[in-house]
């Protein structure tokens, strides 16, 4: 049998990874709900509808490849383990399940990381934990602190920044139910991040990004970062590939840095996939996040010059703001302005608030001329979210 790539998730990482494998000839299927974003890119009657996080359904989606990778790490990893060990299954799992199960706990995930001497933010279990804990907590590293989450989270759902004694409880009762861990504050003066690519011949780093969060959620992305020294900028693909070394499994990886104020770079989290950070590489670089990750995962070639920044690039996410099409507007926008906005929407329907609907990435011959190209289309972004 041919190669067939079967993927976890069918959101818009799914779809853009699609979008890449099509021009191969690469044949996918997609385990997911309806007609999600990724399936809608690739028409035939292949693909499984259900869950993720439902071992039947990941079983007949293995039956159907010879490689499974996820775009989600939310994922049930101890059907994938089974797959492994099950000599009836031929497909393989990239990255390794055991990476998306450390991966997909946040605090086990720190824990690991910590244990192979990469710098977070220091943390500590709330399991079994009260509010007075908490409260010694605040005493020890000072407020502001954050209560996270350590499943299920993505896009700051599952973030709660405690100020003060007097948040605790709110925190506790807005995260409730959830099993809690809780981070020092990391007062960064930039956010940068790193995709890292695993492969049969190594491992490979993209430029370091900056990355501007409102609200826990990702909003702008500056390639190459601005105003860091080239030092700190090595500084960060060194640390972002040393803590990818310390999992198993190919493919492409994010990783997320706080940078502080004396220029020391902490790691805050990794996503075994790819990763809304590296959208600009599909105009920015030579090869996107999601040809290096069908690269990886397939042994096709990859060498680190695939990975150069072409051009200076900004990429903005189009979310959805107070009704179901107002993000239209944003799209219109860099529509009408120029050919070096490039559009991509994802397929999601009606939007919610704060929802990824889609995201623009204007490359130019220089950052200040980037900047000013997206100035107007971010105004209208931050008008349409309110
Ligand atoms: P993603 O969509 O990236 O997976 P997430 O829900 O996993 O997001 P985090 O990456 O933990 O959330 O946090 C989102 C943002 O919140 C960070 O990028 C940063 O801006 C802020 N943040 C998180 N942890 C801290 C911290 N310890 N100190 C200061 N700010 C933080
Ligand atoms: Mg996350
Ligand atoms: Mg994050």
């Amino acid at each position: 049998m041919d190669q067939v790539v079967g993927f976890l998730g069918g959101g818009q990482l799914g779809r853009m990874t699609i979008e890449a494998a099509n021009d191969l000839n690469i044949k996918c299927v997609v385990l997911d709900q309806g007609h999600s974003p990724a399936k809608q890119v690739l028409a035939h009657a292949e693909h499984v509808d259900g869950s993720f996080k439902d071992p039947a359904s990941v079983k007949k989606l293995a039956e159907k490849c010879t490689t499974i990778t996820v775009e989600i790490e939310h994922v049930d990893t101890y059907v994938m383990e089974e797959i492994e060990k099950d000599p009836n299954f031929r497909a393989k799992i990239e990255p390794h399940w055991q990476t998306i199960r450390t991966i997909q706990n946040k605090y086990n995930q720190k824990l690991h990381l910590h244990q192979h001497g990469v710098r977070t933010a220091e943390f500590e279990d709330l399991e079994g934990k009260s509010e007075e804990d908490i409260k010694t907590l605040g005493q020890k590293w000072g407020y502001p602190l954050m209560l996270k989450s350590k499943t299920e989270a993505y896009d700051g759902r599952g973030n709660f920044p405690v100020k003060s004694d007097a948040d605790i409880l709110e925190a506790m009762q807005a995260l409730g139910g959830r099993p809690l861990y809780a981070e020092r504050w990391a007062n960064f003066k930039a956010e940068v991040a790193v995709m890292v690519v695993k492969a049969k011949n190594g491992e490979f780093a993209y430029p370091p990004v900056e990355t501007v969060h409102e609200d826990s959620i990702l909003k702008l992305v500056f390639a190459p970062a601005r105003n860091v020294s080239k030092g700190v900028l090595q500084q960060a693909q060194k640390l972002a590939t040393k803590a990818i070394g310390t999992f198993k499994g190919k493919g492409v990886y994010g990783v997320e840095m706080f940078l502080l104020e004396d220029d020391s770079l902490l790691v805050n989290e990794i996503a075994p996939r790819p990763h809304n950070s590296g959208h600009y590489t599909i105009e920015g670089c030579y090869m996107s996040q999601f040809q290096a990750h069908l690269h990886a995962i397939l042994d096709l070639p990859i060498a680190q010059e695939d990975l150069e920044l072409r051009e200076p690039s900004i990429m903005l996410n189009i979310l959805g703001g107070e009704t179901t099409d107002s993000h239209e507007k944003v799209k219109m926008k860099a529509l009408h302005i120029t050919r070096k906005a490039h559009i991509h929407m994802y397929g999601k329907g009606p939007a919610r608030k704060g929802r990824k609907m889609g995201h623009i990435t204007v490359t130019a011959k220089t950052m200040a001329q980037a900047e000013a190209l997206v100035q107007p289309i971010v105004d209208i972004a931050d008008e349409v979210r309110g």
